[in-house]
């Protein structure tokens, strides 16, 4: 890109073409020129990172800084050399050469008191030959390497000044952005920004001085002067890891509109109606409950009666129902239906997998169908025609219970009279997909009732089997109501898990042949392939052939996310039926499947999965009363992550354990999954390092919702503007 216009990444000590800024205004010259060339396209490029306001400008925050305030002497520079030190010296080109071997390559040599240094640049444009011409003044900033012929400085930055030009007394901020915006140009809109922008304090003084007080929290315009342009003399350390008193304020104020945001939407909840559905006695429920082969565990009760009272209310139910995998959650999620149901309302029922919703399908209607509910099966696998006459049983109210996968939430699809929703495994939807069923239902209840639009909202049960940490609870989740089973249907015995050397695998399929010899059925897991679901299939292939031909007298069978749902169902059918007593599966049984005859799970490349996706396929076994063995197999060497996985699934059953030793591994921006990150998660703060600011954001937030309501809107309109809550991405 030769021409005059800066390249992107000039200010970066590791870019190969110098600024050209102009002599007098250091640091800025060559922005404004930058800026003033293609204003318009730099300013949608803005918008694209989601800075559309001044505010928003002023909230976009250094990611690293560079330190150009100080020079070295040329010959102090060399001495350091090697130690992998950015060095920033002047001086004035003595010579300027472009040799051709090895290959093409400007060598330029510069010069000051104390000493001579080379610059060697492998790529460069004809006016950075110019611009580095015999007796240019250049202010260079890299680090200095004992090359083969001396001490020397490859690709530096390099700045054309005035002899004696005074050097900047702020460190030089580095904003985090596309490849598309120049720093420079991020850098003026920013100072624009913040010279213009007038932050008046949105925390009332008896918060700041309550509760408040212990953080000694500093005003934020101050906060954001320093980390926009730290003075030469501050601690760039603890700007740098984040532990600035002045980041602290910064990543208090965002938690702060994270529980504002999420307490607000909870409250706008309440104030909302619901269809209020008490449980009667008798009815659709007392049925399905004496029809029960088994008791409820005293968890499942509990959380029953938790969810039967919020049923009950008139406003829409928002909860979240854990529990460990096997702990019994889809009998929870019917009884909630029947209770809908016995109002005269309709339930939906969606699963993340058309395999875990073809089996609620099969579970559910097997129970309430001899009670005389209708439930109506809906999948986008199905066909266009039967898709529609699912479709219109929905819409005439002839269903009272609607499975299926996220083809629920497709527009051709109406409720009549939608009273309650259930999302099974949550955590695998994207947030907009769960906000659309709640979305769907009240719009079509404004159809359906114009006078109630859009304030009747049904009722919402999400279940999850990964538990939520704490710090997690308090932030992404803090407008759930949470219910937890924290018990196990009685008899389970707890899985047996054993590590196994992928080079034992004859004994491995001995075993297998041992389970089935004693009426158990197994699962065979197959490797996970990310980066290919091609190759990840042909394993699947090949591993399925290979034991059907080392297990002649046994029945196997292969499920895949690529078998067409007919044969998937089919195939599962068979395998619940016991007609096929090893199951060689990829992921798409990670979730929800419920065989409680299958006892023997192996997962193949194991150290290829994480703790959470792990933990999940092992619940596959131990649902019935038999002793239920887990073999992770691997292949030698492992990582030591992926050895602190394996050893925490050894080690423990408990789904709480793994998740905080899940989140202590990954992080929490892994933890949540990428499809709830994006725009949920939080920008500044940490929330490891920073999860004791959550305890202090939240009493903040709950003493100005309740007081100080004009601060907390200011305070949300700085910090998320047009978007109204933290989770809707
Ligand atoms: P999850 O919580 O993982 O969704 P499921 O709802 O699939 O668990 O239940 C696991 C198994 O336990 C199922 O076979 C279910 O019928 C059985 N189950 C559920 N509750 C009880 C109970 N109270 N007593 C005995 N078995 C139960
Ligand atoms: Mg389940």
């Amino acid at each position: 890109m030769p021409g005059t216009a800066p390249d992107p990444t000039q200010e970066t000590t590791d870019s190969p073409a110098p600024a050209a800024g102009k002599p007098g205004r250091p640091g800025k010259a060559g922005a404004a020129k930058g800026a003033a060339g293609k204003p318009s396209s730099a300013m949608a490029r803005l918008h694209k990172l989601g800075l559309r306001r001044d505010v928003d400008l002023v909230l976009h925050l250094p990611m690293r800084y560079e330190d150009e305030t100080t020079l070295l002497p040329i010959a102090e520079a060399i001495r350091r050399a090697g130690l992998g030190l950015t060095a920033q010296v002047e001086g004035v080109v003595t010579s300027n050469e472009v040799t051709f071997r090895p290959r093409r390559q400007m060598v330029v040599k510069i010069a000051d008191d104390s000493g001579e240094l080379t610059l060697r640049f492998l790529n460069f444009y004809g006016n950075q030959a110019q611009q580095m011409a015999e007796g240019a003044s250049l202010r260079v900033r890299g680090e200095v390497r004992g090359g083969f012929f001396g001490a020397e400085m490859v690709h530096p930055t390099v700045r054309a000044v005035a002899p004696g030009e005074a050097l900047p007394d702020r460190l030089t901020p580095v904003y985090p952005s596309t490849a598309g915006i120049p720093q420079a140009y991020l850098r003026k809109a920013i100072g624009g920004a913040l010279g213009r922008t007038p932050l008046p304090e949105t925390l009332p003084q008896p918060v700041l001085q309550g509760p408040l007080a212990p953080l000694r929290l500093r005003p934020l315009p101050e906060c954001l002067r320093l980390l926009h342009a730290p003075p030469q003399e501050v601690d760039e350390h603890a700007l740098t890891e984040r532990s600035h008193p002045a980041w602290q304020r910064i990543k208090f104020d965002e938690l702060l509109a994270q529980q504002l945001s999420l307490k607000r939407s909870q409250a706008a909840r309440r104030d909302k109606s619901a269809p209020p559905m008490p449980r009667r006695a008798g009815g659709l429920l007392g049925a399905f409950l004496d029809a029960l082969p088994f008791r409820l565990t005293g968890a499942q009760q509990r959380v029953v009666e938790e969810i039967a009272a919020d049923m009950g209310a008139p406003h829409p139910m928002h909860r979240l129902l854990q529990g460990d995998v096997g702990s019994g959650k889809t009998i929870v999620a019917a009884l909630a239906a029947c209770q809908a149901i016995d109002a005269g309302y309709q339930a939906a029922l969606m699963a993340p997998t058309e395999i875990l919703a073809e089996q609620h399908f099969r579970k559910l209607s097997a129970w309430l169908e001899p009670l005389g509910v209708t439930v109506v099966w809906l999948a986008g696998s199905l066909k266009a025609r039967a898709k529609r006459e699912a479709a219109a049983r929905v819409e005439s109210g002839e269903a009272r219970l609607v499975i299926g996968t996220h083809a629920l939430i497709q527009d051709s699809v109406k409720f009549a009279r939608l009273g309650l929703s259930v999302v099974d495994e949550q955590h695998r939807f994207g947030v907009a997909q769960r906000l659309a069923l709640r979305g769907k239902a009240e719009a079509d209840a404004g159809e359906a009732a114009p006078a109630a639009r859009a304030e009747t909202v049904p009722h919402q049960l999400m279940m999850s089997a990964t538990p939520i940490p704490r710090t997690l609870a308090m932030t992404y989740y803090a407008d759930l109501d949470v219910s937890v089973i924290d018990e196990l249907p009685p008899g389970r015995s707890p899985v047996v898990t054993r590590l196994v050397n992928d080079a034992r695998r004859d004994e491995v399929i001995e075993r297998v042949h041992h389970a089935a010899a004693d009426g158990r059925q197994i699962y065979w897991v197959c490797p996970l392939i990310e980066e290919s679901e091609a190759l990840q299939l042909q394993t699947a292939v090949e591993t399925y052939e290979t034991l059907v031909a080392a297990l002649p007298e046994l029945k196997v069978g292969l499920v895949h996310g690529r078998l067409p749902p007919a044969e998937k169902a089919a195939v599962m059918g068979d395998f619940i039926a016991n007609r096929l007593q090893v199951l060689v599966a990829t992921t798409v049984i990670e979730v929800g499947v419920d065989v409680p005859n299958a006892s023997l799970m192996v997962i193949e490349h194991a150290e290829r999965f994480g703790l959470a996706q792990l933990h999940q396929l092992r619940g596959r076994v131990g649902r019935g009363s038999a002793e239920s063995v887990c073999l992770l197999m691997y292949q030698a060497p492992l990582s030591p992550t992926a050895k602190e996985r394996l050893a925490t699934m050894r080690e423990t059953t408990d789904g709480f354990e793994i998740a905080r030793r899940d989140l202590q591994i990954r992080g929490p921006g892994e933890f949540l999954g990428a499809r709830q990150s994006g725009e949920a998660m939080l920008r500044f703060a940490d929330l490891e390092t920073d999860a004791w600011l959550v305890d202090y954001a939240q009493e903040a937030a709950e003493l100005m919702l309740a007081h100080y309501p004009e601060a907390v809107d200011a305070h949300l309109l700085r910090w998320l503007g047009g978007r109204e809550h933290f989770l809707k991405a």
